[in-house]
C-alpha cells in the first residue's frame, strides 16, 4: 500500500497493508510535518501551517480552537487573538453555535459532522480525508448552506482541521 502525507503531498513510500500499529491508523501525515506541527514555538507552527493553501484549524483535547493558519483567518474575517480559545462554531460563525446553548450544546449539535469528525479524530486517532460536511452561517432562521470537505489529523493530543470549500447555496429560508 502506497502512502502519500495528506498534508504535504509527500510520497511516505510503501507500507505493507496487513501492518496495523497505530502509526498506520492515526498518521495520514509525514514525519517531517508531524515534527514540524510541534517544532518547538507558536511562531514556529504559525510558519508551518501558513505553508498549506487551504484553511487549517489547530483543536485541542476540549474541541476549542488553538489556532489557525493565515488561509483559515483569511476565511473567517477574523485576527488570531479572537480565533485562540473559540468553539469551532464560533470561528465558522455557525448559525446554531449562537443559540443560547452554544456550539456543541444545541439540538443541532448532534448531527453535525465537523463537530463529530473532530471528536472521532481526538478519541480514535483516525484520520480523516475530504469528509464531506457543510456549514449553516448567518442565524438560524436566515441561513447560507456550505459545502466544505474536511481533513483531520491527531498529533500528539491535538487535532489538525483543514477546510476545503466546495461551494454555498442561495440564502435559504427556513
Ligand atoms: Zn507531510
Amino acid at each position: 500500500m502506497k502512502k502519500v502525507c495528506a498534508w504535504c503531498g509527500k510520497d511516505m513510500g510503501v507500507h505493507p497493508s496487513e501492518d496495523n500499529s497505530e502509526r498506520m491508523i492515526t498518521h495520514g501525515m509525514c514525519e517531517e510535518c508531524i515534527n514540524n506541527v510541534f517544532a518547538g514555538s507558536r511562531i514556529e507552527l504559525g510558519t508551518f501551517l501558513d505553508t498549506f493553501a487551504a484553511p487549517v484549524l489547530v483543536v485541542d483535547e476540549t474541541a476549542c480552537v488553538i489556532t489557525a493558519n493565515k488561509q483559515a483567518r483569511m476565511l473567517f474575517h477574523k485576527d488570531l487573538p479572537d480565533i485562540e480559545h473559540l468553539e469551532p462554531g464560533d470561528v465558522f460563525e455557525c448559525a446554531y453555535a449562537k443559540l443560547p446553548a452554544g456550539c456543541g450544546k444545541t439540538i443541532h449539535c448532534d448531527g453535525c459532522t465537523i463537530r463529530n469528525t473532530i471528536m472521532d479524530t481526538l478519541q480514535s486517532g483516525k484520520s480523516h480525508l475530504k469528509t464531506p460536511a457543510y456549514l449553516h452561517t448567518g442565524t438560524p432562521d436566515d441561513c447560507t448552506k456550505i459545502d466544505l470537505l474536511i481533513s483531520t489529523e491527531r498529533v500528539k493530543g491535538v487535532v489538525m482541521l483543514r477546510i476545503e470549500i466546495v461551494g454555498s447555496n442561495e440564502k435559504t429560508q427556513r
